[in-house]
């Protein structure tokens, strides 16, 4: 590859100051870590618990809560202990709230210092995060930008948000605390590209990327891959969130194909399967979707292909661990582009799934 000079399309990654939340690092040469946040209501700990094991299985690795008032901050210890990933409590401008949350054993916090009424209160929040080792991620948004700044730039734009990051980052550097990490959010791909980029060339602190408000999945997953992807290419994030509108468990593909496609990171089947065309004598359409639904949760990673002719698909797919090529009536079981055996149609999809977990050691979830 490097031959190629496909490997010369990525850069080395952006040194960064390691951060850590329980057992996850953040930056300094760490691997890129793909995180979300619940969309529960917080309080109702069950549901929250059970829609962080969903994003666990569909590979989460670190998960953030809002937490809006004080039943909230109660429900925080018996969210965190029925979970194994680490937790993070996103809080806005109340102060007792993040204290609370940091008494409640989260181990990162989201708030803003320029936004929780004074020095005072900041130095409070600061100490208490510092003894604890908890880091907190400021989190700059084109939507809740200071007025003084939007009059000074008269829109939201980079330069107005690394400012913005950058003042709330000094009033913790103030009281002595250097456990941060930093995004900078819109809605607007190319103005989080270069709020990013400028943001980069101003700080070591790491930095969570993200594009806000990217719209429903397909819209997300165009915006959030390239805004993401064009980032990470450069060097730049070391950890990230993808946002759409839905269930954040459907985020965990495009987080992880983003990573994938950039070979930053590899985890679970990479699905590749033919566009369909008048060869195409089966419903190959929803039987790759019923492939993807079926191994979102496997982990090792692993190329399976699913094609819609027995002629041209194993050759198409030649670079795939395993494949099914369909026909009419009957279909083929192929790897690496060799023929290993002919099947009735209806029996494609559950061999595929037992070769998967033959090659993987892992049980597909029917
Ligand atoms: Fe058409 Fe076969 Fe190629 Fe699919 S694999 S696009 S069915 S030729």
């Amino acid at each position: 590859l490097a031959k190629e000079g496909i490997l010369a399309l990525t850069v080395p990654r952006r040194p960064t100051r390691p951060i850590r939340l329980g057992t996850v690092t953040i930056g300094g040469g760490a691997p890129v870590v793909v995180q979300s946040m619940t969309n529960t209501d917080t309080r109702d700990w069950r549901a929250t618990v059970a829609q962080i094991r969903r994003l666990e299985a569909a590979g989460c690795e670190l998960v953030r809560v809002a937490v809006p008032d004080g039943e909230a901050v109660a429900a925080l210890p018996l969210i965190r202990k029925h979970i194994s990933i680490p937790l993070i409590a996103d809080i806005h401008f109340d102060h007792r709230l993040a204290l609370g949350s940091l008494e409640a054993g989260v181990d990162g916090l989201r708030i803003n210092p320029g936004n929780i009424g004074g020095a005072d209160r900041v130095k409070k929040v600061a100490r208490l995060a510092l003894e604890r080792r908890v880091p907190i991620r400021i989190g700059v948004n084109s939507g809740s930008l200071e007025r003084d700044l939007l009059e000074h730039y008269g829109r939201p734009t980079p330069e107005a948000l690394v400012e913005s990051a950058l003042r709330h980052v000094r009033l913790l550097e103030d009281h002595g605390f250097g456990l941060i990490k930093i995004s900078l959010k819109s809605s607007d791909v190319l103005t989080t590209v270069a709020a990013y980029r400028l943001l980069a060339s101003r700080t070591d602190y790491p930095l969570h990327l993200g594009v806000t408000e990217a719209g429903t999945a397909v819209q997300g997953a165009v915006k959030s891959a390239l805004g993401i992807g064009i980032l990470l290419a450069e060097g730049i994030g070391d950890t990230l969130r993808v946002s759409i509108t839905g269930d954040p468990v459907d985020e965990m593909p495009i987080a992880w194909g983003i990573l994938r496609a950039l070979r930053l990171r590899e985890r679970g089947v990479e699905l590749v399967s033919c566009p369909t065309c008048g060869r195409t004598e089966m419903d190959l359409i929803g039987l790759a979707e019923k492939a993807e639904r079926l191994f979102r949760t496997v982990r090792t990673p692993i190329k399976v292909a699913v094609m819609g002719c027995v002629v041209n698909g194993p050759g198409e797919a030649r670079e795939a661990d395993v494949g099914i090529a369909g026909g009419r009536g009957t279909g083929i079981l192929f790897k690496k582009g060799r023929m290993i055996e002919k099947l009735p149609e209806k029996e494609l999809l559950s061999r595929l799934v037992r070769e998967v977990e033959a090659m993987t050691g892992e049980a597909v979830d029917p």
